[in-house]
């Protein structure tokens, strides 16, 4: 080799460019981790290139400490989809990079600390009952730990004794201890027995597999549009099943794993391969283990959540994407707001594998998709088994009396349901006990501090909280204006819960909302309450519109449909149908038909007749004639750029000016800027700038060029601000 090679190492910091150092002793290869220096500090960065040559005189380039890996942490295909996201999404690289990694590696954590285990050996034990290494007390009490707890991880080490490795070599020359490696399953949930009952496939099933079993090797994207309790999951597995006996891996990605520990389950009774599954419920040093034991082959199949999508699977074979419509796959907050699903179809096809996007109520996007004929619809139009589709009908909330949120249609219906032997669901989005604490002598409204909102009323914890920014106010007993008294206006899951003891007497409730289901153990309690039949009646919210099988569950009630109905967000019919649709799923998954009751103050709207009338397919297609008339996506591409200040007009006067700077590009339209929806929250002023365009690749282009202007604006410094691309709400 002749003139040393330059590093372009990725940081994580806010400037969107790679950093060049010096290889100083060896030479990192691409993809593993360095220690560099960084003004006064010491980051840990991830090699992405090789380079001649630098912009940075010589004199002033400076050496890494430290090659933290001696093999490339990620491989190049994952290396490179991840600067493509890098790219797509106008975010730092370095921060993209430390979005994929977990965080014990994130700080230059040995890779492979969580999977090496020492322990004593016999001499090792001899040695310590004889007291022999009385005069190196530090080794001994490192022997004494190894003899007591074990084998343990590197990491576990880290924890007792910060200093551990050298003492370890010691005892490691002495014969003291030793090490294996061995890639522990802290996470996995198999291997399962294979004891679970395997379906006939129907014949759409079938299918639908066929096509998807012809289609692995090769990049190609699936919209598996079947309804809820048609048997998808179980195509999943099929599918998985065969991609596994080639050899290869797969990766799912489900919305919640929290709330959908059944989902899991299924997979871990089906397969005797290991599983890792990788969600937020996990400590750092699981999460560690995990995504090692993806990156060394050793989990053939990775369940997680939306930063699954990043998963180290090597010999990947298909990704499948569970509930594909649901928005929590969109990361919405901090800087990089990535779309999971959408890089999932991009990591499919750069590892040449098709991708199987699930659900009953198909986004806007993918049934376009299928459309414009990127993506083969595969359908599963019938449920699995004996199960019938439930009939869904309105209650005209003007036409009948109503007593607490409670029509007398629905009272009934509950009554004759559970006469009859069946489980009833009631759905309310909205928790709390009342979204509304009212003065009735001067109508003083309990508002938040911090907000332009509500505080909520949780009554059996005597409290106010604001479910936007959190903060929380002892529940006043009188009116702090006038002294009169105070009272809850309108409903929550709470205050229904206690309405429907009430009216029906000795029939055990379930709650299902943020507040009674904290972890995932609540909410397995609580499933079990349901599917053991002792519970007869389940209040609660989004909560229970995923994936849950409720087999004995006849009756669904919908209690407040209407609050969306009317919002200007362009997406907000979208959520309502598929809100509704998946909610009313979970009615008469088995034997018994269901029947689906909506209370609504606009019967006649025309979002919840064509619902009726058409089902969630021809409500989509109508409303997608609107989109394309409004230009909304995904006929139309956007992007919108959000800024936050502590001072009131900040965030406008940065927007406008970013606005200005911008210019009028051809083929873009620039809308606002305009203050937010809730212009106050937790403290803080937002505002907001929509970028719109009618093609990708003009949108793109021209955020290329405009952001880096963007980022030298003065006004932003002391504000937040993140651009949104493909934002799930714009208003
Ligand atoms: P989805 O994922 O579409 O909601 P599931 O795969 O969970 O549907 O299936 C719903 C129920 O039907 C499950 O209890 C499942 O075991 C059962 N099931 C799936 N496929 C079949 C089949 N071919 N025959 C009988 N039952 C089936
Ligand atoms: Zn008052
Ligand atoms: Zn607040």
């Amino acid at each position: 080799m002749n003139s040393p090679a330059i590093l372009k190492v990725a940081l994580d910091t806010p400037l969107r460019r790679l950093f060049d150092y010096l290889p100083g002793q060896s030479l990192a290869a691409v993809g593993c981790r360095v220690r560099v220096p960084f003004g006064r500090q010491q980051l840990v960065g991830l090699v992405v290139a090789h380079g001649a040559g630098s912009d940075v005189p010589p004199e002033k380039l400076k050496a890494v400490t430290e090659v933290i890996d001696t093999a490339p942490l990620l491989e190049a295909p994952l290396l490179r989809f991840l600067e493509w996201a890098a790219g797509y999404y106008h975010h730092p690289v370095g921060s993209v990079l430390a979005a994929a990694l977990p965080k014990l590696l994130r700080e230059g954590q040995d890779a492979r600390e969580a999977i090496r285990f020492w322990s004593a050996t016999p001499a090792g034990q001899e040695a310590l009952a004889a007291g022999t290494l009385a005069r190196a007390p530090k080794q001994r009490e490192l022997l004494a730990v190894l003899c007591d707890h074990g084998p343990l991880s590197g990491l576990d080490l880290s924890e007792r004794l910060p200093r551990w490795r050298e003492l370890a070599r010691s005892l490691l020359a002495r014969g003291y201890a030793e090490c294996v490696e061995q890639v522990l399953e802290a996470t996995a949930v198999g291997p399962g027995a294979r004891a679970a009952q395997v379906h006939a496939l129907s014949s759409e099933q079938q299918q639908a597999l066929d096509s998807l079993v012809a289609g692995l090797g090769q990049f190609g994207s699936f919209l598996l549009d079947g309804v809820t309790g048609s048997g998808k999951t179980e195509v999943y597995l099929r599918l998985i099943d065969e991609v596994l006996a080639r050899g290869q891996t797969a990766l799912l990605l489900c919305p919640e794993i929290g709330l959908t520990p059944q989902l899991i389950s299924r997979f871990a009774e089906r397969f005797s391969v290991p599983i890792a599954a990788l969600h937020s419920g996990l400590t750092d040093r699981e999460r560690l283990a995990a995504w090692r034991s993806a990156a060394g082959g050793v989990a053939r199949i990775v369940i997680g959540t939306r930063s699954a999508v990043f998963a180290p699977l090597r010999e990947l074979g298909v990704i499948v994407v569970d509930e594909e419509h649901d928005a929590s796959f969109k990361q919405h907050e901090g800087g990089f707001r990535y779309s999971a699903r959408d890089l999932a179809v991009v990591r499919a096809q750069a590892a040449a594998v098709p991708i199987l996007l699930g659900s009953a109520t198909p986004s806007f996007e993918s049934l376009h998709n299928v459309v414009l004929g990127k993506s083969t619809r595969l359908s599963l139009p019938r449920r699995a088994g004996a199960a019938e589709p439930p009939s869904l009908q309105l209650i005209d909330m003007r036409a009948h009396a109503v007593h607490r949120g409670l029509s007398t249609p629905l009272a009934t219906a509950i009554e004759r349901h559970l006469a009859a032997g069946g489980q009833v669901l009631v759905f309310i989005n909205r928790r709390g006990y009342a979204p509304t604490l009212l003065c009735s002598g001067c109508g003083w409204i309990a508002p938040c501090q911090h907000c332009d909102a509500r505080m909520t009323v949780h009554q059996r914890e005597g409290r106010l909280s604001c479910h936007h920014c959190g903060a929380e106010e002892p529940l006043p007993q009188a009116c702090p204006r006038c002294g009169h008294s105070v009272r809850p206006l309108g409903h929550g899951t709470e205050r229904v819960e206690e309405t429907l003891a009430e009216r029906f007497p000795g029939q055990p409730i379930a709650r299902f909302d943020r507040d009674s289901v904290r972890q995932s153990a609540d909410l397995e309690a609580a499933i079990d309450r349901v599917t053991s039949g002792e519970a007869r009646i389940l209040v609660g919210t989004q909560m229970l519109t995923k994936g849950h099988h409720f087999p004995d569950v006849t009756l669904v009630g919908v209690l407040n449909a209407d609050q969306s109905l009317f919002s200007t967000d362009f997406r907000a019919a979208e959520r309502l149908a598929q809100t509704i649709v998946q909610v009313a799923g979970r009615a008469g998954r088995a034997a018994r038909a269901g029947e689906v009751l909506i209370q609504t103050e606009f019967p006649q709207h025309p979002l919840l007749q064509s619902l009726l009338a058409e089902g969630y397919g021809g409500f989509a297609r109508q409303a997608l004639t609107e989109r394309e008339a409004a230009g909304w996506p995904p006929y139309g591409r956007l992007a919108l750029l959000r800024a936050s200040g502590v001072k009131p007009q900040a965030a406008i006067e940065f927007l406008t000016q970013a606005r200005r700077i911008a210019g009028t590009p051809a083929g873009i339209a620039l809308q606002g800027p305009v203050p937010a929806a809730m212009v106050r929250r937790a403290g803080r002023h937002y505002a907001q700038l929509l970028v719109e365009s009618a093609e990708r690749p003009v949108l793109q282009r021209f955020l290329a060029s405009w952001l880096p202007q963007v980022e030298q604006l003065e006004s932003g410094r002391n504000l937040r601000w993140a651009l949104d691309v493909d934002p799930l709400e714009v208003f």
